[in-house]
């Protein structure tokens, strides 16, 4: 006997509908062998679908907006983000341990509510705050561990150079068990400062085995040039697949000749972009990515903090917006979209097994509507998410 049959499940890439087989939080098979189960679902012909997946969020900063310095966003939207980065610093005087932690888990909560399956959450770690970000976070892996899988990136917000404990403070967030490296070379000084930065944050990451996650060129000047430094030493260090760069907002002004060599470059070194259309101001060329076959994700980035003041960890929302501020409203794009919210990320955080397919891990959502299209135009709220031996019921039918 199975644990769960979905009946009438209308897939993504076929108008039909399947009957979903589920046998120890995996698709055993899909519309073959055994009818009986423990727990029998009639989706009535609505979309079942991936359940989705954020593989860029600032965690450690969820709902601070209210004691944000409102200049701080104004800055960020005009593009002056170094500004707005020293600006938005203050408020980790105010944050300690306890208040991380209730932010996020609030967080953590909305984004199950939506049918989130995973998060690659970042946490700060400089003078101020040490490593009380990642202790928050760690702390609500362990808790939210079968529902949501929580990959907790070490960042370092304020710099690597320009901060004395820094480089010790990544390393022993790596021991206390932080999955991921984190970096942000574009705010360091000068040339050279960047370049350090991205060497020490490889150097650690290979040195431990871990992922790199780094915030590249998160402005509006051409003259900011981090993504290709750190394509050139994920191709040196021979860490081709483990690195995703995240923002990349300056490649809009590169001029052709550029565009087109940095994109070989990340295309060389397997690295996959994490985007974020509705927090600032301007935006990658995301078609040409996607034609040379780059991983690009959407991310939710930020939930009501001094950068952002929206954001609910709901998925469809940040596609519904990007479709807009992309000009994304072929029906082609919908699916493109859509991947970028749900396998597209999977793939950057390297979650096993990710997809609706007989043999893979069990991670899906029923969604009131028919269709990827309805999905991001009503910004459909889930029914029930499936994760593994999970089952969540989150909104009954109206
Ligand atoms: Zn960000």
């Amino acid at each position: 006997m199975l644990d769960l049959i979905i009946k009438n499940a209308r897939l993504r890439f076929d108008n039909r509908t399947h009957r979903i087989n589920i046998e120890e939080g995996k698709i055993s098979s899909i519309d073959g062998g055994e009818v009986s189960a423990k727990k029998k679902i009639d989706a009535r012909g609505l979309l079942v679908t991936e359940s989705y997946v954020i593989a860029h969020l600032h965690l450690d900063k969820v709902y601070t907006y209210s004691v944000a310095d409102k200049n701080t966003a104004e800055k960020y939207h005009k593009g002056n983000s170094i500004d707005a980065i020293r600006e938005a610093s203050r408020i980790k005087e105010s944050l300690n341990e306890q208040v991380i932690y209730r932010n996020a888990k609030r967080a953590i909560n909305n984004a199950l509510k939506y049918g989130v399956c995973a998060i690659r959450g970042f946490a700060d770690v400089d003078d101020i705050l040490e490593l009380k970000g990642i202790r928050a976070l760690l702390k609500l892996k362990e808790e939210f561990s079968g529902m949501i899988d929580l990959q907790v990136v070490a960042f370092p917000q304020e710099g690597i150079l320009s901060q004395k404990s820094t480089e010790e403070l990544l390393e022993k967030a790596i021991e206390l068990g932080a999955d991921v490296v984190g970096g942000i070379p574009w705010i360091e000084k000068n040339n050279e400062s960047k370049e350090k930065h991205v060497r020490k944050v490889l150097q650690i990451a290979v040195k431990h085995n871990k992922d790199v996650a780094m915030l590249v060129d998160d402005c509006c000047t051409s003259s900011s040039r981090t993504l290709e430094i750190l394509a050139r030493e994920t191709i040196r260090n021979k860490w081709k697949g483990r690195v995703q760069a995240c923002h990349a907002r300056a490649m809009q002004f590169y001029d052709e000749e550029y565009l087109e060599r940095v994109c070989e470059l990340c295309e060389l070194a397997g690295m996959s972009l994490v985007i974020n259309p509705h927090t600032g101001p301007c935006n990658p060329p995301v078609e040409r990515l996607l034609d040379k076959g780059i991983t690009l994700a959407l991310g939710q980035d930020d939930c009501s903090d001094a950068y952002y003041p929206f954001g609910r960890c709901k998925m469809t929302e940040v596609a519904f917006i990007a479709s807009h501020v992309l000009r994304m409203m072929l029906p082609s794009h919908f699916e493109s979209l859509y991947d970028m919210i749900t396998c597209n990320p999977a793939r950057i955080m390297r979650i096993d097994n990710f997809g609706i397919e007989e043999g893979r891990y069990a991670r899906l959502v029923i969604l009131p509507v028919r269709t990827v299209y309805e999905a991001i135009w009503y910004q459909a709220e889930p029914l029930i998410l499936v994760n593994g031996n999970k089952l969540f019921k989150l909104k009954s039918r109206s």
